[in-house]
């Protein structure tokens, strides 16, 4: 099983906490909606282990679920 991390911009109210808890994971566009720091463009990207913990702190902290973790099966 992978993790994967799911952004819902669209559920975003530019609140800042997700860098807090994750801030080699999570940036920000101009509006102060979140996007991934790797990846601005991606809508989802793969969990590395050692981020794990912080992602899925910001994803609990997140107040209108704007970042979902979802578990793949690896073919
Ligand atoms: S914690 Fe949630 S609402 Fe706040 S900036 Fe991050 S994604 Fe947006």
């Amino acid at each position: 099983m992978i993790t994967t991390c799911r952004l819902v911009p669209e559920r975003c109210i530019a609140c800042g906490l997700c860098a807090v808890y994750a801030p080699d994971i999570f940036d920000y566009d101009e509006a102060g909606i979140v996007l991934f720091k790797e990846e601005p463009e991606a809508n989802k990207q793969f969990v590395r282990v050692e981020e794990i913990t912080a992602v899925k702190k910001a994803a609990a902290k997140c107040p209108v679920r704007a970042i979902l973790l979802e578990k793949e099966k690896v073919r």
